[in-house]
């Protein structure tokens, strides 16, 4: 099991890199964006740690490149509480799984295990639900082929909805994912989207794709790919 770890913070790297040798796992370090990335292209890794605030290239940049490279080694994201950047940006970015830090070393442990079971298969770089499409490489969403202009936290909220297509889920479920973890404002502003979203996707296609579920919260139509 081969780990490329990209992390600047050299004393974090080397505490993680010893903890994982222990554990039998491989592992190199990069302590920038550029040569993590050119590392992760130039070897065969079961999985990469990326850092999200680094040197040169930032983990975001470098996740994104890979992806654009068609290299879908598992990413595990590490991110900062106060960061610039949220979970659903990791994962819009195509990363697999994140940890915020500080994380635990037993928990860092199980969930690359569990990246590397999955391991990388090529995967589609869109979401379908039934005609509508969403593509988060280039942030684009249509439904029956046309072009549908969508604002970031829209995009944010129907790409939520699109990763858990057929199954309810709960206005706090989708603040916390698609507002951030602290976001303690009113959770009508979830209603306030969802009426957004519908005027674009689903009122001029004379569809009902996004379902109120009384007191439980919303449902997308769940066929597709
Ligand atoms: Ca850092």
């Amino acid at each position: 099991m081969r780990v490329l770890l990209v992390e600047d913070e050299v004393r974090l790297a080397e505490t993680v890199r010893r903890g994982l040798v222990a554990e039998g796992f491989v592992v190199d370090i990069a302590h920038d964006g550029v040569a993590g990335l050119h590392a992760a292209e130039d070897a065969p890794y079961d999985v990469v740690v990326l850092d999200i605030m680094l040197p040169k290239l930032n983990g975001y940049d470098v996740c994104r490149r890979l992806r654009e490279a068609n290299n879908w080694t598992p990413v595990l994201m590490l991110t900062a509480k106060d960061g610039e950047y949220d979970q659903v940006d990791a994962f819009d970015l195509g990363a697999d799984d994140y940890l915020t830090k500080p994380f635990s070393f037993v928990v860092l442990v199980a969930r690359l295990r569990s990246l590397i079971r999955r391991g990388a298969p090529e995967r589609p770089t869109s979401l379908a639900a039934g005609d509508l499409t969403l593509d988060p490489r280039t942030r684009s969403v249509q439904r029956a082929g046309v072009d549908i202009s969508l604002t970031p936290r829209e995009f944010g909220l129907l790409h939520f909805l699109m990763r858990h297509r057929g199954d309810v889920v709960s206005k706090t479920e989708i603040l916390q994912s698609v507002w951030d973890m602290n976001y303690d404002g009113d959770d009508n502003v979830v209603e306030v989207y969802v009426g957004y979203l519908r005027r674009k996707i689903d009122q001029p296609f004379g569809r009902k794709a996004i379902e109120t579920v009384r007191g439980a919260g919303y449902r997308l139509e769940g066929s597709g790919g």
